[in-house]
């Protein structure tokens, strides 16, 4: 009989997160403040007090706590690790193995679990009762509403409206954990009230990150939490790449190319980094390879620069591959990957040759033809975002075989596509 999947126990889940910050090829450059100091210290002021600390830790390792490790395990952790033999098959591949990991095995159907578990229990135990976030695509927003709940915690959610009007099912999955849920922008803030009199009835991101920020700087005991791109965020997210990890070894095997969709680089950076580790420390070779949208292609067509991360500018500038926080990126059904800039942790890498980029054509044909592919023959749905890691495996893949190389691929399926199947019928059934 032939397993195509690999299995952790539960015991066998990691105690630590990997922290690369020690390992980098040259320290990670700090943040910036042009007004002397006050957007770090407000964003200090907002955050829970153990992800800041995070933030710019050198331990290598750091310990996961006992309770949250029960939390993982509770959420499903670890994930399988599958082998795509349909897959193969279907590519007609004969020297290329295909892994994939199953991050879309989550209660909220993403990877965003993992650092939403891991901040609301942080700040549970610091005394926060309530945590504020922003969403786009809504991902992010229904991982922390599940968090915070698990953990006692209120949650608030301020959603980009133009997402929040057609999402209504997703909408209804945040209600379902008690979060209180706002099209953005609202009118409770002061930084809504301003965007509804500009007439930005649609909202953005950037405006719906600035009206969390002030709610969460006018309540007491309430915190504010980020769902990717921060130093925190990634190594929450190493989980991922040390199953992985745990997972090869039992097979006695070893990825010779790793491939995950990227917008602020947390799934990227979470099946990565800890092979990363490796390659740094130990002179292993592999190929790391991003995939993007041309809509939002930061790694690609980005500047490695200092930038704000917000519209708004609450932020302080963070240095990383930008395409500049005002810039406007065109609708995509992958909205999880429409981000102006890549984490600093993952544009560093970037910028010492340590990272591949692609990018598709926003039209995203091919990424729902891979999806396709990819369902009916691993019969598993995928988030459009993880589609867009698909698309670049099959390429790579196909490529690869062709030159007779006989190589193993690693892929991340970040999220499952059951609440996007409204894209799937756009983009290959609706005439
Ligand atoms: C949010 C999201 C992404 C993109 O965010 P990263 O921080 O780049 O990982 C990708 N896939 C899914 C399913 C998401 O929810």
């Amino acid at each position: 009989m032939f397993i195509d999947r690999v299995e952790l126990e539960p015991d066998e889940l990691p105690k630590y997160w990997y922290n690369i910050l020690p390992d980098l090829p040259e320290p990670l450059p700090k943040p910036m403040d042009p007004t002397g100091g006050d957007k770090i210290r407000f964003l200090e002021e907002v955050s829970i007090p153990e992800c800041w600390r995070q933030e710019y830790t050198d331990e290598r390792f750091v310990k996961i706590p006992d309770e949250l490790r029960e939390l993982y395990i509770h959420a499903g952790r670890p994930r399988p690790l599958y082998r795509a033999v349909r897959l193969e098959k279907a590519l007609k591949l004969k020297k290329v193995k295909i892994f994939y990991k199953r991050e879309d095995l989550s209660p909220t159907g993403s990877h965003k679990v993992n650092t939403a578990l891991a901040q609301a229990y942080y700040a549970k135990k610091a005394g926060i009762e309530t945590l504020v976030t922003e969403t786009g695509a809504g991902q992010w927003g229904t991982a922390l509403s599940y968090a915070a709940k698990l953990n006692d915690l209120n949650a608030v959610v301020f959603w980009v409206r133009s997402v929040y009007t057609w999402k209504r099912d997703r909408r209804t999955f945040m209600r379902l954990y008690g979060a209180k849920v706002y099209a953005s922008p609202s009118k409770i803030t002061e930084a809504g009230r301003e965007g509804l009199k500009r007439g930005e009835k649609e909202g953005s991101l950037g405006l719906a990150i600035s009206e969390g920020l002030e709610y969460a700087s006018k309540k007491r005991n309430t915190a504010y939490a980020l769902g990717s791109v921060l130093n925190h965020v990634l190594l929450h997210q190493t989980i991922i790449g040390l199953e992985a990890k745990e997972q090869f070894n039992k097979l006695d095997m070893y990825p010779d190319i790793i491939v995950a969709c990227l917008g602020g680089g947390s799934n990227f950076g979470g099946i990565s980094l800890p092979f990363m580790m490796d390659v740094l420390n130990k002179k292993k070779k592999i190929r790391f390879v991003a995939a993007q949208s041309e809509a939002a292609p930061n790694l690609i067509k980005g500047t490695y620069r200092y930038d704000y991360g917000d519209v708004a500018e609450y932020t302080p500038k963070l240095k990383m591959y930008t395409l500049g926080h005002k810039t406007r990126m065109p609708p995509i059904m992958a909205d999880g990957l429409r981000y102006h800039a890549a984490a600093p942790i993952i544009s560093l890498l970037r910028h010492h040759g340590y990272i591949d980029a692609l990018a598709y054509p926003t039209d995203e044909k091919s990424i729902f033809q891979a999806a396709k592919l990819f369902t009916e023959t691993e019969g598993w749905i995928p988030a459009p975002e993880s589609s867009y890691a698909i698309r670049a495996t099959i390429d790579i893949a196909k490529e690869l075989d062709k030159k007779g190389e006989e190589k193993i691929i690693l892929m991340n399926i970040s999220g499952h596509g059951f609440l996007d199947l409204y894209a799937y019928r756009k983009k290959l059934f609706a005439k």
